[in-house]
């Protein structure tokens, strides 16, 4: 059941909080719903999860459109897009999601801002940062590139710069993967040193197989999907 799932990874987050001797309450659960219908995000709602995230802008679109009604009746509802945006498709941005975790260049930093201005609001965004040095993944590789990008994406107009988010490796070696969020973690003080007016408070990383890793190495935001909502197809 939903409810105890929830129950075991808020658990899982709380002992990993604890066990790297962090305050209750300063890691976030992002639920991930992508690929999983409206109905299970309705479940979600219902459950309490109000923070949710997908990772395709289409998907969300047919997904959420119509949950215009349910998304009012929940004040701390926020969705946040994790995957990989094209700047053409920013227009669909505001109004949909309210976080964008996945900035990875200038050119999609000023095309969301000058949607976000045209459409009168303002979202909170990541840049994200390719810790692992996968090409399948997107982010800036190039942490000198992410440092110097982000003081330009802090100051446009209709966006808020909160701070930096990664996908960690794909391995079973927890030492790799440990190591990729500790320089992630070393990214996001670089930039919250630099832009101390900029309201950066959020480093998202950490997934259903290595969060309690990220959480001993400063997560402050998870992104869950399969611990709470099973095996995608
Ligand atoms: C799918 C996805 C997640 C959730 O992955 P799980 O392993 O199912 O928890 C988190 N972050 C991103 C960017 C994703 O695409």
């Amino acid at each position: 059941m939903l409810s105890e799932r929830i129950r075991a990874v808020t658990e899982s987050i709380r002992e990993a909080t604890a066990r790297a001797g962090r305050p209750d309450g300063s890691v976030r659960l992002l639920a991930v719903t992508k690929s999983h219908p409206a109905d299970t995000v309705h479940e979600a709602l219902d459950n309490g999860l109000a923070v949710l995230g997908e990772n395709r802008v289409q998907e969300a679109v047919a997904k959420f459109e119509p949950l215009r009604a349910a998304r009012e009746r929940h004040p701390a509802f926020e969705l946040h897009l994790i995957g990989h945006l094209q700047s053409n498709k920013a227009a669909k941005v505001p109004g949909l999601f309210d976080w964008v975790q996945s900035v990875d260049s200038i050119a999609l930093a000023e095309a969301l801002s000058r949607r976000c201005e045209q459409a009168g609001v303002t979202i909170d965004v990541l840049v994200q940062f390719n810790s692992s040095g996968e090409q399948t993944k997107s982010g800036y590789a190039d942490p000198e590139a992410l440092v110097d990008d982000a003081a330009a994406i802090a100051s446009l107009g209709s966006l808020r710069l909160r701070g930096v988010m990664t996908i960690g490796p794909f391995t079973d070696d927890t030492a790799r993967i440990a190591s990729a969020f500790a320089r992630t973690r070393a990214l996001y003080n670089r930039i919250a040193s630099a832009l101390p007016d900029a309201p950066i408070d959020t480093l998202s990383m950490g997934m259903s197989d290595d969060f309690a890793i990220a959480i001993a190495e400063g997560s402050t935001l998870v992104r869950i999907g399969s611990a709470l909502f099973g095996a995608r197809s």
